[in-house]
């Protein structure tokens, strides 16, 4: 059974939009969504990123947030540092296309990397409809659902 990907797909839910409306530096360049479900996980990483930003006085711009394989991908840069690049990570940390392999550990880049993964891994383990614990399905693609909203589309 096919849904459309557009079904609740296509905006942010009212934490990370109140982030944006607070932080408008901070809206992502490029068309981006976040499931409503992943609201909490998506304002807490952008909270996260704003005081790793803040702290280490550096300038960090959200790229893209999108869903890819069943969770929250957060494509960010860091400005100024010599690692700054555009990378693409991926849950368990395990790839980051287009990033320096030498990310030293101490650096901005490193500590943002653990928080878009923490949010990566966390958002495959709550259902992004609704935000009760969820698993990974497989209905031609993979989604993170709870009990119910898997049966809704079964
Ligand atoms: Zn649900």
């Amino acid at each position: 059974m096919q849904v459309q990907k557009g079904n609740g797909m296509d905006s942010f839910g009212p934490k990370a939009m109140r982030f944006f409306e607070a932080h408008p530096d901070w809206q992502p360049s490029i068309d981006s969504c976040c499931s409503a479900g992943w609201d909490d996980i998506l304002a807490q990483a952008l909270e996260d990123l704003h005081e790793l930003a803040q702290r280490r006085r550096v300038v960090i711009r959200i790229a893209q947030i999108k869903e890819k394989f069943a969770q929250l991908r957060i494509y960010i840069r860091v400005k100024g540092e010599p690692e700054q690049v555009h990378f693409d990570v991926f849950a368990q940390g395990s790839v980051a296309s287009g990033r320096s392999p030498k990310v030293s550990r101490d650096s901005v880049t490193a500590e943002a990397v653990a928080i878009v993964n923490r949010a990566s891994d966390r958002s495959q383990q709550v259902c992004e409809r609704c935000g009760q614990p969820g698993v990974v399905r497989h209905f031609g693609w993979m989604r993170v659902l709870c009990d119910q909203h898997a049966a809704e589309l079964e």
